[in-house]
């Protein structure tokens, strides 16, 4: 924490009204998500509303007077916690010597704008459902601490992504909440006469009223928009209502109102931004409203178009043709003539701004097309999946050079490390973990910390989530069949090896990979001096049935009762349960199949909290392994026949598990240290922490795709 490196006696002391307001005002700033010590002063003031209400700090002032936080506030002790916090925060707001000051100044003025569909940034804000949205969420908190002028587009989903339920069956049951914006941390956003700020966008026959919400993230701002409105006919006010919900056309509505919504939005609100960055093809309609505003100048399409291009970047993830939005030349007419004819662009010009083929009418319209025709510099999320981008997207640029290149993912270190792993680094280090950007300051850190330091962390580690788990599970019946039931005790143990597996279940992460043969993986597990357990988390798409099967069978394993307080799924994944895995297994296992997992990130937020990875060679980690730092799963070549792939992963993935994995981390010295497995953990914090963090690669997009190219 920089706090501990600031004289005591040059932080301001606050009066109590103003530790009072200043608390409101951090309640609904994000940077409080990334940061413990605000964490732990909204938990002490009512532990019981901050769990139950998923850590939401608005939910914990909404329910405190005055008289109590005066009163509360009285205690020295408190007071003083509370005073370092809003200095820390205040601090931070006004920093005038950030990366971007020194780096990025040309952005002060205009700033970045990001479209994404979702954004996950903190468990109390369901508005994600995958890696996809925790990209985007780690990404704004990286431009804010690196003082990027930063702004976040997305929409208010105001029941969010559902919360999973399991069946007595072992089926995944979906369920709604309607949240209410009023106790989520973010506020509508005003005009100067205090009504809201509203945009229209022409929709098949009608107009659609956009309002917008805001949550500022540190010193970026997160603009939310929204169709929840009585001046709105009914469908329309539920566009926004689910994330990635309903059909074609209800995903078509959503993708206008982020793109060309959100575009008129921003101009509204007065801001001109330098760049545009589409995160995937959903808000792609951004770069229509863009192409509009320069045929009105009187510019002609080539140049409007040229015009267009050198304000977007974009970001393509999806490395197969049927996973890219498509709509029908049909639904694109009903959606978007009216729109094109206001903005006098002609239909079928449109169609084809769209098309793989130029004039091909069977070509469904691609927003992916649409994107890369219309940005400068395009991306994909890791090496590999560069590289597929570019195979997949040749024919679009005949005879030249495909302009796709890459930035592999990160994560936002200080939004996945425990407060646990925080205080223990800060032991050692006075710099930021996300800062790191050279291997060698993290071995001399590594130097200071002995073995049997690691190790004590490690099982402390374990033993939260243990604990976690335990106490979640008094709430789910799901995982043993109700007529059977076994002593909490008897769930996991702190001594066992415990592997991770938690993302959505779609098919391509294979999730039951490891149970491909029963009896085999029922010997690892029971082996009574080298006994390994597995936990999993997560949610199928709503129609991904396949998917759900997934669960099912995962399920009915741990019901078998060779398998009993061994094999664990934890019910309704979020960035809670993550942030508790990612912590407290040993072992991150992925087995994707290759090259379909664009980069992947979870396992990359176990580096810090000095955990391993055990991975197929897909994404990220085909970069980040080295051989001394994890483990790999196969190797790095595509196999065409994907039956024989898996085979050959599940028996690579069970040699690799009972050759290397268990007995490094059983092998023990004489004060009963795995060795060899400590030095892992060392090659990974050395050789990975520097490179797969936001950090990292938000300045990459800073400096070769949102500056001038
Ligand atoms: C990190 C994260 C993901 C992404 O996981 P991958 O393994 O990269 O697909 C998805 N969901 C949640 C809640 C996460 O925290």
């Amino acid at each position: 924490m920089s706090i501990t490196s600031i004289e005591k006696t040059d932080i301001p002391v606050y009066s109590i009204p103003q530790q009072i307001s200043l608390l409101e005002k951090l309640s609904k700033n994000l940077w409080w998500s990334w940061n413990h010590h605000a964490q732990n002063i909204f938990a002490e003031l009512s532990p019981r509303l901050w769990s139950r209400y998923n850590h939401n700090p608005i939910l914990v002032m909404h329910n405190i007077s005055k008289d109590e936080l005066t009163a509360v506030l009285s205690d020295n002790v408190f007071a003083s916690k509370v005073n370092d916090v809003l200095h820390g925060f205040e601090t931070y707001l006004s920093d005038q010597n950030t990366w971007a000051d020194n780096h990025a100044s040309e952005f002060k003025p205009n700033p970045v704008v990001y479209f994404s569909a979702e954004f996950g940034l903190h468990e109390c804000l369901p508005i994600y459902s995958g890696g996809l949205g925790i990209l985007a969420g780690d990404h704004i908190k990286s431009a804010s601490d690196l003082g990027i002028n930063f702004i976040g587009v997305t929409l208010f989903y105001r029941e969010g992504y559902f919360n999973q339920l399991i069946s007595n069956e072992g089926w995944q049951q979906e369920e709604y909440t309607l949240y209410d914006p009023e106790k989520m941390p973010m506020h509508p956003i005003l005009d100067e006469q205090g009504n809201p700020v509203t945009v229209s966008v022409e929709i098949g026959h009608s107009v659609v009223d956009v309002v917008a919400w805001e949550i500022p993230v540190g010193r970026a701002r997160l603009i939310l928009l929204d169709t929840n409105l009585d001046s709105n006919e009914g469908h329309y006010r539920d566009i926004t209502c689910h994330v990635y919900g309903g059909d074609s056309t209800t995903r078509i509505n959503q993708e206008i109102i982020l793109g060309i919504g959100g575009t008129r939005m921003i101009e509204k609100l007065g801001i001109v931004p330098k760049v545009y960055h589409m995160n995937e093809g959903h808000s792609a309609f951004l770069t229509l409203e863009l192409l509009a505003r320069e045929l009105k100048q009187g510019k002609s399409l080539e140049k409007g178009i040229e015009s267009v291009k050198s304000q977007c970047v974009f970001t393509t993830h999806t490395p197969v043709p049927a996973g890219h939005d498509r709509f029908t030349e049909d639904l694109m007419d009903y959606s978007l003539a009216k729109y094109a004819k206001s903005i006098n662009l002609k239909f079928e010009y449109l169609m084809n701004l769209g098309r793989e083929h130029k004039d091909n009418a069977d070509d469904l319209f691609t927003m992916t097309v649409l994107c890369l025709h219309m940005s400068r510099k395009a991306n994909g999320v890791s090496e590999l999946n560069g590289e597929i981008a570019r195979g997949m997207w040749t024919h679009l640029y005949p005879g030249q050079e495909v302009p796709i290149g890459h930035v592999t993912n990160g994560i936002h270190v200080k939004s996945w490390i425990t407060d646990r792993t925080e205080t223990f680094w800060s032991r050692y280090t006075d710099f930021d973990l996300d800062f790191i950007t050279d291997p060698e300051k993290m071995k001399e850190t590594l130097d200071k910390i002995s073995d049997s330091e690691l190790w004590s962390l490690r099982y402390r580690l374990k033993r939260d989530l243990i604990e976690y788990v335990r106490h979640k599970l008094e709430n789910q019946k799901s995982v043993f069949a109700s007529e059977l039931s076994i002593p909490h005790f008897d769930i996991l143990s702190t001594d066992a090896l415990t592997i991770g597996f938690a993302r959505r279940f779609a098919t391509y992460k294979r999730a039951p990979l490891i149970f491909s043969d029963i009896d085999r993986i029922a010997g690892i597990i029971n082996n009574a001096d080298r006994p390994v357990q597995i936990i999993f988390s997560g949610k199928a798409h709503p129609r991904d049935n396949g998917g759900k099967k997934f669960i099912q069978k995962i399920i009915s394993i741990a019901r078998m009762p060779q398998f009993f307080g061994k094999i664990i799924f934890l019910e309704n994944y979020d960035i809670n349960i993550a942030r508790h895995l990612i912590s407290g297994v040993d072992v991150w296992l992925n087995n994707p199949l290759r090259p379909l997992e664009a980069s992947g990130t979870s396992g990359e937020k176990i580096i810090a909290n000095c955990g391993l990875n055990f991975s197929i060679l897909d994404g990220w980690w085909r970069e980040g392994y080295n051989g001394e730092n994890g483990w790999a799963i196969g190797k790095d070549e595509n196999i065409s026949d994907q039956e024989q792939q898996t085979k050959l992963d599940a028996l690579n993935l069970y040699e690799t598990l009972e050759n290397e994995v268990v007995p490094t981390y059983y092998n023990r010295d004489e004060n009963n240290i795995p060795k060899a497995w400590i030095q892992k953990v060392r090659a990974s914090l050395m050789s990975l922490l520097h490179q797969y963090n936001t950090h990292r690669m938000v300045q990459d997009y800073c400096l070769n795709y949102y500056k001038d190219a």
